[in-house]
């Protein structure tokens, strides 16, 4: 049984300058998959429900689902509930078995976000598990536009919420199927000096791979969290097995 909750993977990636990938699931193929590459990296792994998960099997069945995977993992294993939006969500997870929970505030005002972060928080931390926040919007491609994070507010926001990972918004954004123009370095410098929080990118796709690897090292980014990138390597392989383990352009490829 290795389920580790996010604080117990991301501090250590803090202190020893590498960051965790936090991957997106969308079924038992995908989450057995990570498990077993993080296996071979001998690297802990983020398996996270989001809500396009959520919408086609009960958050129940995704923390069972999630549990077994780590049992049987010789890596820290984190059951993680990515964009919970409410009080109920986080609650229902932690039932469920999840040793982390991320509740997305990011669209509240700013003192009804803390409130319903601090809330969140205090019931994961009570139950064993931790707690991920989120300040400033980060938005889609082709969609919901971006809102910086306010420095300001992110030490705030940390401060009084006591969440384990902050999620921000510094160039960042969801869904982008190819390396962007990279994150806003002076921006989160900004928000390194006010809080000693680990930090989190959503939207990691879009990260340029040299970049990722740069902040992952010298930056209090801890968590890095992928999708768009996997999915399109999984739908490639599908449409063409000749082309499966065959990544996005922008990414290296690795031998099928
Ligand atoms: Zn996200």
């Amino acid at each position: 049984m290795t389920l580790a909750t996010l604080a117990e993977v991301l501090q250590p990636a803090l202190r020893d300058g590498y960051a965790v990938p936090g991957l997106v699931c969308l079924g038992w193929e995908d989450a057995r998959a990570y498990v077993r590459a993080a296996e071979a990296e001998r690297a802990p792994v983020i398996l996270q429900a989001g809500p396009g998960a959520r919408a086609h099997m009960p958050v129940a069945i995704w923390g069972a689902m999630f549990r077994a995977l780590a049992e049987g993992a010789s890596v820290p294993v984190v059951a993680h509930l990515d964009h919970g939006l409410t009080v109920e969500d986080c609650r229902e997870a932690i039932a469920a078995g999840f040793s982390s929970v991320m509740v997305d505030g990011s669209a509240l005002p700013l003192e009804e976000n803390i409130r319903l972060t601090a809330e969140v928080a205090v019931l994961a931390h009570a139950a064993g598990v931790s707690c991920e926040g989120e300040i400033g919007v980060v938005g889609y491609a082709g969609g919901k536009a971006s809102t910086g994070t306010d420095p300001g507010e992110a030490g705030r926001f940390a401060r009084e919420t006591g969440v384990d990972a902050l999620a921000v918004s510094v160039g960042n954004v969801h869904l982008q199927q190819d390396a962007g123009q990279g994150l806003d370095l002076a921006l989160l410098r900004r928000i390194e000096v006010v809080t000693d929080v680990p930090l989190v990118i959503h939207g990691g796709s879009g990260v340029p791979l040299a970049q990722r690897a740069a902040l992952a090292a010298g930056s209090r980014i801890a968590k890095f969290n992928i999708g768009t990138e996997l999915r399109m390597a999984f739908g490639a392989a599908l449409r063409c097995p000749a082309s499966a383990g065959r990544l996005p352009g922008h990414l290296p490829q690795i031998a099928a």
